[in-house]
């Protein structure tokens, strides 16, 4: 049976248009009585990567916060909790709160924000490639009669797209996420992870928010983008599918839709879904610039070892923009920054790529390099993607 994902257009981020666009896009799906019934307790986790303000498009626009809360409590739901723990957020939650502008569209739709940080913690354990791993995640997403994912559609320089799959690593708290960057420190098993994790999370509506989006240098500080979409499904996976769809990415390139067909879990292919709502050919944008996967997911670890040197892909700093806050150092699981007179210096034997330096920097001070190796092969390959886009359209 094919998994349904609702599409629908929305030019703005008004309110009004954006609370009928909501209500357009739940509909088929049975509106979103299916999902919160009276009295229920709801969580819902927007993507609050940045302390940034919203028309940066790092983060879920408050405007689809609100609009969802409302639905929540229109459906019957007692409480709405929203919430989420970017890694740099410690100390900072008022700040993180204010400037994406979730705190006032929670509070104008009657909800309100819950502290990841200060609450309770659960364990969840599943498996990642056959090696039992047990993580903190914030025990409200048990205790929740409901969980909604509100991502954001952007790019993502490790795991090229960062989407509702992704969206779930937010459940775990603050610094914790670091450890698991550094556990798995390749992409494909990053990818393997945050895939486990998903699934093992009681998620039970995925809305994705790409009404205004982020491309280049995903996640935090690429291009604002205009796809005017949001999507929406019961199937994480099946909403990151509508992603790559939408802008033209095959699925099978990012590591994490790769991972996800491997162990049989959501959507296979774009024929495993059925796209309801406003018509797809209505939908696909044109433009919208993915980073190149790292291709070292693609090479045996044999060959790997003797061609790491050559090819990479790591942070650099941008001239002149470094405040030397410390965030970056304070963040990075292979301890492979020091700041110094400059600014940020970047150990390239222990930098693991992981790039939560680039989502935690306040000034967007750093940036992707790549090895000059690599910029050759990841050229050519835009240039491959280029040129299959245009003959298929
Ligand atoms: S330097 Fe940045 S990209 Fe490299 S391991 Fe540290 S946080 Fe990750
Ligand atoms: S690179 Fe960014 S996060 Fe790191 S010290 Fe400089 S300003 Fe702070």
């Amino acid at each position: 049976m094919k998994t349904k994902v609702s599409l629908q257009q929305c030019n703005s981020y008004k309110q009004e248009e954006v609370s009928l666009a909501i209500k357009a896009l739940l509909k088929p799906l049975g509106n979103m009585t299916s999902f919160v019934k009276k009295n229920d307790l709801v969580l819902i986790k927007p993507n609050m990567l940045s302390c940034k303000e919203p028309e940066r498009a790092a983060t879920t626009h408050p405007s689809v916060i609100e609009a969802v809360v409302k639905e929540c409590f229109e459906a019957g739901a007692s409480e709405v909790w929203v919430g989420d723990s970017p890694p740099a957020i410690f100390g900072r939650t008022e700040d993180f709160w204010n400037k994406t502008g979730f705190a006032k569209a929670t509070e104008a739709a009657g909800g309100k924000m819950l502290c990841f940080e200060k609450d309770e913690k659960s364990n969840v354990s599943f498996k990642v490639f056959g090696q039992e791993v047990t993580t903190p995640v914030i025990k409200k997403v048990f205790d929740a009669d409901v969980v909604i994912s509100l991502s954001k559609m952007k790019t993502h320089n490790l795991t090229r797209i960062t989407g509702a799959v992704k969206n779930n690593f937010g459940f775990i708290p603050g610094f914790a996420k670091a450890l698991w960057h550094k556990k798995f420190t390749k992409v494909n098993e990053f990818s393997a992870f945050v895939s486990e994790l998903a699934k093992a999370l009681p998620v039970k509506l995925h809305i994705m928010d790409g009404i205004e989006a982020m491309d280049l240098q995903g996640p935090a500080s690429g291009r604002v983008k205009k796809n005017n979409i949001l999507i929406a499904s019961e199937s994480p996976v099946a909403v990151d599918m509508g992603f790559c769809k939408i802008v033209g990415l095959k699925p099978e390139s990012v590591p994490i839709m790769k991972y996800c067909k491997s162990i049989g879990w959501g959507p296979a292919s774009f024929e495993d879904v059925e796209f309801i709502g406003t018509e797809l050919q209505k939908c696909l944008v044109k433009g919208y610039v993915v980073p190149p996967a790292p291709p070292v997911y693609l090479i045996p670890d044999f060959v790997l070892d003797f061609i790491r040197k050559m090819i990479w892909t790591g942070p650099n700093l941008k001239d002149n923009k470094c405040i030397k806050c410390g965030r970056c150092k304070n963040i990075c699981p292979a301890k492979a920054i020091e700041i110094k007179e400059k600014g940020a210096s970047f150990d390239r034997n222990k930098c693991i790529s992981c790039f939560c330096c680039m989502e935690v920097c306040p000034v967007e001070a750093i940036e992707m390099k790549a090895s000059p190796l690599m910029a050759i092969i990841l050229k050519l390959r835009n240039v491959k993607q280029v040129l299959s886009r245009n003959k298929n359209e």
